[in-house]
């Protein structure tokens, strides 16, 4: 006990800016989310580990894997429509979508005409993916080691990852080495600084670390997404507390 009341305190770092000038934003148990006073981001610190990350993975879609895959043709059909929204930017091409739980963004861009691939970290959905979509690509693979053996891709996908993930710096280095130049990025994920966001943010349903461990908002992510090589070509509207960007990135 000594020793670790010894241990000097490890300082709350911005994982998007560096700064380590931040508040306390809330506790939840025993783990504590900082604002960061320069870029405004919130952020669970210390981060969680990849064990933490792993372990909740696997628990969540081992619960929810069953009622997860149900009303596929909804999600399908939302899938498709999004998938001809981004075909209006796009045209055809490569396509990756990031985070492809049990493929139907995958499925509704082959449907379009894309070559399809996915990546997921949950074996549950990759295995339902290979099953139900056998003409797509997929894999189970963390997308910094996908970045590295991967061609690049027209369009690359991801909805509601980044707010999962600890280093969302180098998550953004990796799409930018998977995206061609000039290709495009759509990324969505839940925006804190929303005007729908509950006073008391625990009742806001996409609070929930360690699971989701960064907030962004709005300018905070297209910073991030700056840094990484890609510009801000059009903002979607969110009536939800989400950002919805879409990017290009810039040709080196
Ligand atoms: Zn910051």
């Amino acid at each position: 006990m000594l020793a670790s009341a010894r241990m000097p305190t490890p300082q709350p770092i911005c994982p998007v800016c560096d700064s380590v000038t931040s508040r306390t934003f809330v506790a939840v148990r025993d783990m504590i989310t900082y604002k960061c006073r320069s870029c405004d981001t919130v952020y669970l610190f210390p981060p969680p580990t990849q064990e933490t990350v792993d372990a909740l993975y696997t628990d969540a879609y081992a619960g929810a894997s069953t009622g997860y895959f149900t009303k596929v043709e909804k999600k399908l059909r939302r899938s498709r429509g999004r998938m001809r929204r981004l075909r209006a930017f796009v045209g055809s091409g490569r396509f990756l979508d990031i985070g492809c739980n049990g493929g139907f963004m995958v499925h509704a861009a082959q449907q379009l005409g894309f070559d399809p691939f996915g990546i997921d970290l949950d074996p549950i959905s990759i295995a339902y993916a290979k099953t139900h979509y056998p003409d797509c690509h997929f894999s189970i693979t963390p997308v910094e080691q996908f970045a590295t053996t991967a061609e690049p891709f027209d369009l690359v996908y991801c909805s509601e990852v980044i707010e999962h993930v600890p280093a969302p710096r180098a998550f953004a280095a990796a799409i930018a080495r998977l995206a061609k130049p000039g290709g495009y990025l759509y990324i969505t994920t839940p925006d804190i600084s929303h005007w729908r966001v509950p006073t008391d943010v625990t009742q806001w349903d996409a609070f929930g670390p360690p699971s989701h461990c960064v907030y962004f908002n709005p300018a905070s992510l297209a910073n991030l997404l700056k840094g990484a090589g890609f510009t801000v070509v059009k903002k979607m509207i969110a009536f939800k507390p989400g950002i919805k960007l879409l990017c290009r990135k810039i040709a080196p």
